[in-house]
């Protein structure tokens, strides 16, 4: 065998620096969303993407179980081949009539769908403009497509026009963002970008993979809130946060989803989601629709819950109602010791570190569920108050 201590080594430094990661087995509770079991007891979860608390619905479990039986467990290919099992086209119709797109497509996963996507629509002549903070699927994706990568501060409006104006010879430019940023909860200017994207003829690709199902008067994300829908070239969304399921699917117009078809090479090389999953998902949309209680108490919960931290000299970013709430810590061995503080009190909060953030800039990322009751928040924000003071991250 290869010698692997390069490895052994480079995995010491890691745990030197605080970034050593290891993968932890999880145990859901009982069909309580929002909770997880370790060692027979009960903890919050708010680590987990699951905003509307959808994950344990026993409409979309039967719906998967109903697929089981009737469309067997796995897709056995490709959906080019013989994977694009019945449950598909009602999901990407489904889909289009939601957003008011033409057509729409589904994919594996989130981070298939920004990697296929936009390594099948830039390419060599072509530059993207992409937010600093973008999710690594974006990066990989522009860096697969070969096109030039500009990356512009984040959210700053004056860099990106500037990175316009100097890039508009190119072939095509695109804009790329997410909508709702992951670990910081903070929002795109989405209408400002549709103006600029129209002033300078480039095209918009909004990632809405934390906003779907929160925002928009039906869930469709932030680009519905903010009344923008039309002018997006391409909206992307993900199934496996809100939607509780697993997935992902861009929307947009006929034409954009036959080239994805023709170019996206993880959608062409890759076996289908087993029909169960697509169903499900399909319940899930339904739901989501149905249900918008879930996506107010959550935008509910999570302005209190900022306000109350804000309020307690502890500070978080974001848009006020939006339900990731991070408390920036600085170093990653504050950001691990408080975590695991507040897990001896039954609060799972993620510390998250370089390099998924900038450097000194470690946070515990509190995620809000529509499944958490607001007797659990009111005595988690207890928690974290006293735990915060006494952990005295903020000198850091
Ligand atoms: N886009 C964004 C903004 C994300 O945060 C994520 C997942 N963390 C993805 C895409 C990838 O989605 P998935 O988990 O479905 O692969």
């Amino acid at each position: 065998m290869m010698d692997q201590q390069w490895m052994a080594e480079q995995l010491e430094q890691l745990k030197h620096q605080s970034q050593f990661r290891k993968i932890t087995t999880t145990q859901a509770a009982n069909g309580a969303a929002g909770h997880l079991m370790r060692d027979g007891h009960s903890l919050l979860n708010m680590s987990a993407n699951d905003y509307l608390g959808l994950s344990q619905h026993p409409d979309i479990a039967a719906a998967m179980i109903e697929s089981l039986q009737a469309d067997g467990v796995g897709a056995g290919a490709s959906r080019l081949i013989t994977g694009s099992s019945a449950p598909y086209a009602r999901l990407e119709a489904a889909l289009a009539g939601w957003h008011g797109c033409e057509a729409a497509l589904v994919f594996g996963n989130g981070y298939m769908c920004n990697l296929g996507t936009i390594a099948a629509l830039a390419g060599r002549g072509d530059v993207v403009l992409s937010d600093r903070l973008n999710h690594a699927s974006i990066v990989d994706g522009i860096q697969l497509s070969r096109a030039e990568h500009v990356r512009y501060r984040h959210l700053d409006l004056e860099h990106l026009e500037s990175l316009l104006v100097k890039h508009r010879d190119a072939r095509r430019i695109w804009i790329v963002t997410d909508a709702i940023f992951s670990m910081d909860g903070d929002a795109a200017p989405l209408t400002e970008l549709v103006e600029l994207k129209q002033r300078y003829g480039a095209g918009l690709i909004v990632d809405e993979a934390h906003s779907g199902g929160i925002y928009g008067p039906r869930g469709q994300g932030l680009a519905a809130e903010l009344g923008v829908s039309s002018a997006i070239d391409v909206h992307i969304g993900t199934f496996g946060k809100s939607f509780g399921v697993y997935g992902a699917y861009v929307a947009g117009s006929a034409a954009l989803c036959k080239w994805l078809v023709n170019k996206a090479r993880p959608l062409i090389y890759s076996t289908a989601l087993p029909p169960s999953v697509v169903a499900g998902t399909l319940c899930s949309l339904h739901i989501v629709q149905r249900e918008r209680w879930r996506a107010e108490r959550v935008r509910a919960a999570a302005r209190k819950f900022r306000h109350s931290l804000d309020e307690a000299g502890i500070n978080t970013s974001g848009r006020t109602d939006c339900p990731i709430i991070p408390v920036i810590v600085g170093s990653s061995d504050s950001a691990l010791r408080f975590s695991k503080q507040l897990e001896q009190h039954r609060i799972l909060a993620s510390a998250i570190r370089p390099p998924t953030v900038p450097d000194h800039t470690a946070r515990i990322r509190f995620s809000l569920s529509a499944s958490h009751s607001e007797l659990e928040l009111d005595e988690a924000l207890r928690v974290i108050k006293r735990t915060a003071m006494e952990t005295e991250f903020a000198d850091e």
